[in-house]
């Protein structure tokens, strides 16, 4: 079941409940903002239910980043949602390389992802598996102003972090940023696509942006404040120089992983340090690393 909150003045956010992503719609006078579109046909099916009883207004769509939880969900929910006369497709935002991955090698990461998942959930999995993949069909490069029914909102590629092409989104009327998996809450970050050397650059820059009240909706979990996006920003610039004092010595991953205070998460917290340390020697030899 997903429902909408309202967390801020027509700012609302949903839960999907299999990995707890918030999707958030930005609800102006004539169209509406979706952040996000799930992880499949079934999924989306449901996220245009829920938004068709917050909204009959059309759609314009975001996607933070191309992960599947975050990109899969885009054809049902771009199909015809767009309004005008004949009903046109919504417009679906991204920035270059996330919409690049996908129109270049969704099919492949496609399969990737789907035999990763199949044997811990095996319904989810072929439903994954059976989407049509929507590549994004409006560029973002460093930002992009839109207005949303009246409200102004804004798409900003602060750099590297969680992939190579994460976009936050800015509601100023609202005091509130969308950040997307750039800033994670309840679970460790993801580093299988990451720039763990990069990624506290990025979220300074987030910082900089961010006023005392700011709310921030992470791509998982609970909705936070300026303080916890600085704390997140110490973890992964300790991170950092742990891997980098690593590289030097030719440290194995999984003994430079048990060091990081991510193993408080338990096995995936060690998991995904041992991908933060693989992903960051990587990014210290091939400074412009390729996707
Ligand atoms: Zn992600």
């Amino acid at each position: 079941m997903i429902a909408f909150t309202e967390i801020a003045d027509r700012v609302l956010v949903a839960v999907e409940p299999i990995v707890n992503v918030n999707v958030t719609l930005v609800v102006g006078d004539g169209q509406a903002l979706l952040i996000d579109t799930l992880s499949h046909d079934g999924q989306a099916r449901e996220l245009l239910t829920a938004i068709r009883g917050v909204t009959g207004e059309p759609l314009a769509v975001v996607n933070t980043h191309h992960h599947y939880d975050h990109a899969f969900g885009n054809a049902v929910v771009a199909d015809g949602t767009g309004g005008g006369q004949p009903p046109r497709d919504a417009p679906i935002f991204a920035h270059e390389e996330a919409a690049a991955l996908l129109r270049d090698k969704g099919t492949v990461l496609q399969r990737e992802w789907y035999e990763e998942l199949l044997p811990q959930d095996l319904a989810f999995a072929d439903a994954l598996g059976q989407c049509v993949i929507r590549p994004p069909d409006q560029i973002v490069h460093g930002e992009t102003g839109l207005d949303v029914g009246g409200r102004q909102v804004v798409l900003r590629h602060l750099g590297r972090g969680h992939t190579i092409g994460d976009l936050v989104v800015e509601v100023p009327d609202a005091d509130l940023v969308v950040a997307g998996d750039l800033v994670e809450e309840g679970a460790p970050p993801g580093f299988g696509d990451s720039f763990p050397i990069s990624w506290p650059d990025t979220l300074a820059a987030l910082l900089s942006r961010l006023g005392p009240q700011t709310r921030v909706v992470p791509g998982h979990g609970a909705v936070v404040g300026p303080d916890f996006v600085r704390a997140q920003h110490g973890e992964l610039s300790q991170l950092s120089w742990l891997i980098r004092e690593a590289h030097g010595d030719g440290g194995d991953p999984l003994k430079v992983a048990q060091k990081t205070t991510l193993t408080r998460f338990g096995e995936r917290g060690l998991q995904e340090a041992r991908h933060a340390v693989i992903r960051g020697y990587e990014e210290l030899e091939q400074p412009s690393n390729p996707r």
